[in-house]
């Protein structure tokens, strides 16, 4: 019997159910997997009932690690969390709470090839980048060693960060909440999707080369154009954003989103979901909500959210006057994000155009 570390993981998919004939479990389980991994949790579930456990399957979305409640937990003894690597900080609580927990990561199903990175390393030359600090999603942050020697031999130097060890397990492992390990080098990131590149061109304001080991090299000015897309509409929600009229907190009951800082900063009453819908904003009947749970869901869901203004954390304080340049939201929350917060729970709030960059969309910088 074993418990999952980062010198076995991540696991290819089809392993996993394997893996967990493996695992220290017993009593009741819970077993959580995001959506495309629902199939290997159910596969995971019978092995474990096979074992003579008693078996819950979370049928809720998982986007990270990040996404267990005290509810889901209740009266269990094990969890096992099939796709992410664990966020220490949450790993930890649920330790505090009894509950032993093995994390699977899983690898994407298609790695990254040498021509891409040589390919990506034409494209560093011709912006006449020779240092990066490159960083990974989990279901490729075990390749980084790989890619950072062909980097290398092709002139680029590459720096893979620690990162914040309360919320980032491996070295350069990038999550949408938390770019840490990058340390102000342009960026190499290998991941499929936009979220990550986004968060870290958001994050870093430097150019960011995504390997896809799907689609290959992305064009870097084809992410500018998402960027400036991006902060033309969260820059008119922050002017949008009237701390006189109204204003509801939303936190999130996800033990890796729970945010008793900014709850604290913001104070008064607050609602509590597991995940920000539309219907939840119908039903508290607010116009404008500073929503404290995942700091991507306000700026990834943009859409969703068109006919109010909700705001993350960092851009309340922007809206506020406190904040500067337009910055990322990140967990763990920017000391000055605190403070500006403070001042709506204290009325010293300004109004929502003191804040605001008067040039619109334009390079995000921390
Ligand atoms: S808080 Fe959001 S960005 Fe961070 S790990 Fe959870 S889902 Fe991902």
């Amino acid at each position: 019997m074993r418990r999952c570390t980062s010198a076995d993981a991540p696991y290819d998919e089809e392993d996993v159910p394997r893996v967990a004939e493996r695992l220290d479990v017993s009593g009741r389980v819970l077993v959580q997997a995001p959506d495309g991994l629902k199939g290997i949790a159910r596969e995971v579930a019978d092995v474990l009932e096979g074992r003579g456990c008693e078996v819950v399957l979370d049928a809720g979305r998982v986007f990270g690690a990040c996404d267990v409640t005290l509810g889901l937990v209740e009266g269990v003894d094990c969890l096992v969390h099939i796709g992410h690597y664990p966020i220490p900080s949450v790993e930890r609580r649920l330790r505090e709470l009894g509950v032993r927990t093995f994390f699977l990561p899983t690898r994407g199903r298609k790695g990254v090839e040498e021509w891409m990175v040589e390919e990506a390393a034409e494209v560093l030359r011709s912006l006449g980048v020779d240092r990066v600090d490159l960083c990974a999603t989990g279901q490729h942050v075990h390749e980084l060693g790989r890619v950072a020697e062909v980097l290398e031999r092709e002139g680029i130097r590459a720096r893979v960060g620690r990162g914040d060890s309360e919320r980032v397990p491996v070295p350069g492992l990038v999550l949408g909440c938390n770019f840490s390990c990058l340390g102000g080098r342009p960026v190499v990131i290998v991941c499929s999707g936009r979220f990550h590149p986004l968060g870290a061109r958001l994050r870093t304001g430097r150019p960011v080369v995504q390997i896809d080991p799907v689609r290959g090299v992305v064009d870097p000015e084809s992410l500018e154009e998402e960027v400036r897309r991006v902060l033309a509409v969260r820059l008119s929600k922050v002017r949008e954003f009237d701390p006189g009229e109204g204003v509801e907190v939303v936190g999130s009951t996800c033990l890796g989103q729970r945010r008793e800082d900014v709850l604290e900063a913001l104070g008064g009453p607050r609602w509590e979901v597991r995940y920000l819908s539309e219907d939840v904003l119908r039903a508290v009947r607010c116009e404008q909500c500073v929503y404290c749970g995942c700091p991507r869901v306000p700026v990834d869901e943009s859409a969703r959210f068109r006919r109010w203004v909700v705001l993350n954390p960092a851009e309340a304080a922007l809206a506020l006057g406190g904040g500067g340049e337009y910055r990322l939201d990140e967990i763990p929350t920017d000391p000055s994000v605190l403070r500006a917060l403070r001042g709506l729970r204290d009325g010293r709030g300004g109004s929502a155009a003191d804040g605001v960059p008067g040039a619109g969309p334009g390079p995000a910088a921390r």
